[in-house]
């Protein structure tokens, strides 16, 4: 298997003009949340509340002793319901802590209003230099932060460079290629000053001299902004923008685009000296940081031709999908309708408009009438589309097989676990086969017969 050094990407209609120019929204206190205890790859959290307790806003509610895990808390202040199985967007029931609002909800501090101040005083009562990289490790993983962009790594981890590992650059993903979502291109935009100064905190974890932030060209106003917020707190800061092109913003693409540094097959980020986050986990960072605000909020896009008032939401975690749609207008009235996690490509479609919103969740998308893929598919002609549009260099045809029969050894020995889910394969099959889908399949058998863990 490997990388293709050049890849042409997929040009799938971006449709980002619904959302991009709607400023972020903070939407309604939920009355009730459901706080699912796996939000993230990694074991699965413990609950450490009890039925009936009562709990604050911002209060942890689970937590795991592995290293790969991240804790997750209280979005609203209220009374544990329950802890019971309940449906995720990721496919599966997982135990779920249940609360009950008691209606007294508050924005926690954000730092909303003090983007003016001196970012390298001590305004907010925290300056950089005073902390170790172990503290600021330690904050994040406390704050349950993991990637905002759908990937839902821990960050804390990708904070601890391995013993031997030199890191020389940060990069912060603000390419967001995803068609529809525009959660990112408004963080860059309203709040530049806390993802450059996140990137400045992940430098200093993880000992790294040099920052890049990477967008694509569609974007161009943003890389304005961020360079003017980083004069002052981060002047040596590179903003570089990209070829509009997906997957643009895929980890290992990203990385040979910015630096021309190829990550072999089964390799991180870390062996090429590189840490890569997504911008509103910067953002994140900085709020864990300055505002000691652990992560029960997140923005969401929420768009498609199938719903009446696409926007941009700042949710609590946990709201349920229906109340999101419900703060949009609802869905319009004509035509079938699809509605996903994400956006059309790499988005899981929904069945039940009860799950809750997590911390991947960067879109909640609704795609109507002829954008909604078809359930039939033909047979597979060998045109090798799918093969020429995969930028990890795999052969989708087959791996999609070896996932939909149950094949592990094969699906491994083929390298399906290197699938990033991009869904370029899928998009470009003139036989409209679900090839991703077969993929994501393997990937949960293969990780079942091995016994680890992953959401
Ligand atoms: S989803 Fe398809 S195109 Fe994308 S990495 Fe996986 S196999 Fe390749
Ligand atoms: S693109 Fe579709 S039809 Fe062509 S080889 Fe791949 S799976 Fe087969």
């Amino acid at each position: 298997m490997l990388l293709k050094t050049f890849h042409r990407g997929v040009h799938p209609s971006y449709h980002k003009e619904l959302t991009r120019d709607k400023p972020i929204e903070p939407a309604a206190i939920p009355g009730r949340v459901v706080i699912p205890l796996w939000q993230h790859t990694g074991s699965p959290c413990e609950p450490t509340v009890k039925k009936g307790e009562d709990v604050t806003e911002g209060q942890k509610i689970g937590d795991a002793k592995s290293f790969v895990s991240s804790p997750v808390h209280a979005s609203i202040t209220g009374k544990v319901k329950d802890i019971t199985m309940h449906p995720h967007p990721g496919g599966a029931k997982v135990l779920s802590v249940i609360i009950d609002g008691d209606g007294r909800g508050t924005h926690p501090q954000d730092g909303s209003g003090v983007e003016k101040k001196d970012w390298n005083k001590d305004s907010d009562g925290v300056a950089l230099e005073k902390l170790t990289p172990e503290e600021i490790r330690s904050i994040v993983r406390d704050a349950g932060i993991v990637g905002l962009g759908g990937a839902t790594f821990p960050t804390s981890v990708k904070l601890t460079p391995p013993k031997g590992i030199l890191v020389d650059t940060v990069i912060l993903n603000g390419c967001e290629c995803e068609p529809y979502l525009t959660a990112d291109h408004r963080v860059m935009l309203e709040s530049p000053d806390k993802v450059v100064w996140g990137l400045k905190a992940i430098m200093k974890a993880v000992g790294a001299a040099r920052g890049v932030i990477g967008i694509e060209d569609n974007k161009e106003g943003c890389a304005m902004i961020l360079s003017k917020a980083a004069s002052s707190i981060l002047p040596e800061l590179k903003v570089v923008l990209l070829k509009t092109k997906y997957p643009q913003g895929a980890e290992k693409m990203l990385i040979h685009a910015l630096m021309g540094r190829k990550v072999p097959a089964g390799k991180l980020p870390f062996d090429v000296g590189v840490v890569v986050n997504n911008v509103a986990t910067a953002a994140a960072i900085t709020e864990a940081i300055r505002y000691k605000k652990p992560l029960i909020e997140r923005v969401v896009t929420v768009s498609g031709n199938g719903v009446r008032t696409p926007k941009n939401l700042r949710v609590r975690l946990g709201v349920s999908f229906a109340e999101v749609l419900i703060q949009c207008g609802g869905l319009v009235q004509e035509g079938e309708k699809e509605i996903l996690a994400g956006g059309p490509m790499m988005g899981i479609a929904q069945k039940d408009l009860d799950v809750p919103v997590v911390k991947g969740t960067s879109g909640i998308t609704v795609l109507r009438g002829g954008e909604i893929k078809p359930l039939r598919y033909e047979p597979c002609i060998r045109c090798a589309s799918c093969v020429e549009a995969c930028p990890m260099g795999l052969m989708p045809y087959r791996i999609g097989d070896m996932g939909r029969l149950g094949m592990t050894g094969p699906f491994k020995s083929w390298s399906g676990s290197a699938c990033i889910e991009c869904g370029c394969c899928s998009f470009v099959c003139p036989s409209k086969r679900p090839l991703v889908q077969w993929i994501r399949v393997g990937k949960m058998k293969l990780r079942s017969s091995s016994g680890a863990s992953g959401a």
